[in-house]
């Protein structure tokens, strides 16, 4: 069954990388602009060092703190760059500054404190990206797109996070204009942030588009696209699972 598993997510690989060209060639950008992440919440270590395999610049990301420590340490060496994707509560900053290269989902001047003072204990750095909540959806974490820009000056002040851009989660939805609606509002965010050159922040990533509305993302720039379902398949769990967590 591994056997077939491994074939399946091969093939995979090979239809999301055409997607991406497609979606490329049809906004008239080059390939190597877009960086594809392997969401492999709930995906064991085997299967995504097999996908990993499959990669120029391996690049994954976990939501879970939990499936984090589980897989980070079994992954053979060289690791792969790895980012947080999930809602990250302050209690376990320090787990993830252990594994993680980049944290996607920062989204509050709380969290943003505590981390800070994390890193200071620690004396290292990290690279984040702000997440908004770009859907307006009750169900999503994220800053209020209002609030965005407030947020990143705020974190600017803190001298060992780095923002390097953006995330957000589209809304699920069938209606693509709405699901656009949301990648453009990210984008127009990123560039009013832009305008105001606040001092050591950059807005070079745009981390947005998953399975099912990558190429409206890569149209409206996204630079990482975060996919699990379309490489992996189905997963066991559904995703407020992973996106209604208590708030702490
Ligand atoms: C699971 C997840 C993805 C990937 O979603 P798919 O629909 O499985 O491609 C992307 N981003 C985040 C934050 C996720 O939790």
């Amino acid at each position: 069954m591994i056997e077939q598993s491994k074939s399946d997510i091969a093939h995979n690989m090979a239809v999301i990388t055409d997607r991406i060209k497609q979606a490329c060639s049809k906004a008239k950008r080059n390939p190597n602009t877009v960086r594809l992440l392997l969401a492999s919440k709930t995906v064991d270590v085997p299967r995504i060092e097999h996908a990993l395999s499959l990669m120029d610049k391996p690049l994954m990301g976990e939501n879970r703190v939990q499936e984090l420590e589980q897989k980070c340490p079994k992954l053979s060496q060289p690791h792969p760059e790895v980012h947080f994707i999930g809602h990250l509560q302050s209690n376990k900053i320090k787990q993830v500054l252990r594994w993680a290269d980049c944290i996607q989902s920062v989204d509050r001047p709380s969290l943003a404190k505590k981390l800070q003072n994390r890193l200071l204990f620690e004396d290292k750095h990290m690279d984040i990206l702000v997440q908004v909540n770009t859907s307006y959806e009750d169900s999503k974490f994220g800053v209020k797109p209002e609030q965005a820009l407030d947020l990143v000056k705020k974190i600017s002040e803190f001298d060992r996070i780095h923002i390097k851009g953006l995330m957000t989660i589209g809304l699920f939805s069938a209606d693509k204009d709405k699901v656009r609606a949301c990648f453009q509002r990210l984008v127009s965010i990123r560039q009013e942030i832009e305008s105001q050159q606040i001092p050591g922040v950059e807005m070079a990533e745009l981390s947005m588009g998953m399975s099912g509305d990558l190429e409206i993302a890569i149209e409206e720039g996204a630079t990482i696209i975060r996919v699990g379902t379309a490489i992996f398949g189905e997963r066991q769990y559904p995703d407020s699972y992973y996106w209604n967590e208590q708030r702490t």
